[in-house]
């Protein structure tokens, strides 16, 4: 985790935020998340490291929560526990089972049903009160295929739904180094990301690292296109509070 913060510090930022995935419960999606077990243990490194790194760099102490209809209880009863500047809410299961192959990238129905059933659950995520940031909006493009005019009234009224409820969407730079993506990229879509300022959802933007070396990747080509329309407001967010960046 070090060599993140290190990273961080390397390419200028003034803060990083980590936000591991949240354990789900009875081992759900366990492949990829951490485990009940570990939760306590990765909140403290944050914490640490916020200590030792205090005047340098600020760390910020996030999680990247995986919304699952029918488990509320247990997200809220999770987050409840620790002192998190922010929840990041995403989905990254079309099934309650969390089953892999339910996911976005793996989905093998139609584009509209995949679309479809993702953004319902984005939408039941922002109602949900549990998270302040959508991530990675338009994911399911990592299945190679890309909404269309098809999904135009779905995400306008899901991008409605979360300026309603006053979260922040996320812009994800991951997709620059996602090789499912016929062009590198960011989620959403610029054309989305417009369509998000233009209702006066702040953004905040992150490279979901999952290595040292992808630390702010591409957050120069986010910044000459954020310059570009005078109204995008970036914030972050400290004690789950949103702060302008
Ligand atoms: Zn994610």
């Amino acid at each position: 985790m070090e060599a993140f913060v290190e990273s961080a510090i390397d390419r200028g930022l003034k803060a990083i935020g980590f936000a591991d995935h949240n354990p789900l419960p009875n081992g759900l999606g366990a492949n990829v998340r951490m485990e009940e077990a570990e939760l306590d243990g990765y909140v403290k490194s944050v914490l640490d490291l916020r200590r030792r790194y205090e005047g340098r760099i600020e760390v910020l102490l996030g999680l990247e929560m995986d919304y699952v209809e029918g488990l509320e209880a247990y997200l809220e009863k999770q987050i409840a526990r620790h002192p998190w500047d922010y929840i990041i809410g995403s989905i990254h299961y079309l099934d309650a089972e969390c089953r892999q192959i339910s996911w976005p990238k793996n989905f093998a129905g139609e584009t509209a049903q995949l679309y479809g059933r993702y953004f319902e659950l984005v939408r039941k995520m922002v109602n949900s009160g549990l998270c302040d940031i959508v991530a990675h909006f338009d994911v399911p493009r990592r299945s190679g295929r890309a909404h269309t005019e098809h999904e135009a009234g779905d995400i306008t009224r899901t991008l409605k739904e979360i300026a309603q409820a006053g979260l922040a969407l996320e812009v994800n730079t991951s997709g620059y180094r996602h090789p499912e993506l016929s062009r590198p990229d960011t989620y959403p879509t610029r054309t989305i990301i417009v369509e998000a300022v233009a209702l006066g959802i702040p953004l905040i933007v992150n490279s979901d690292a999952h290595t040292p070396d992808a630390v702010a990747l591409k957050f120069d080509e986010v910044e000459s296109l954020l310059a570009k329309h005078k109204d995008a407001r970036l914030v972050t967010f400290r004690n789950r509070r949103q702060v302008p960046a």
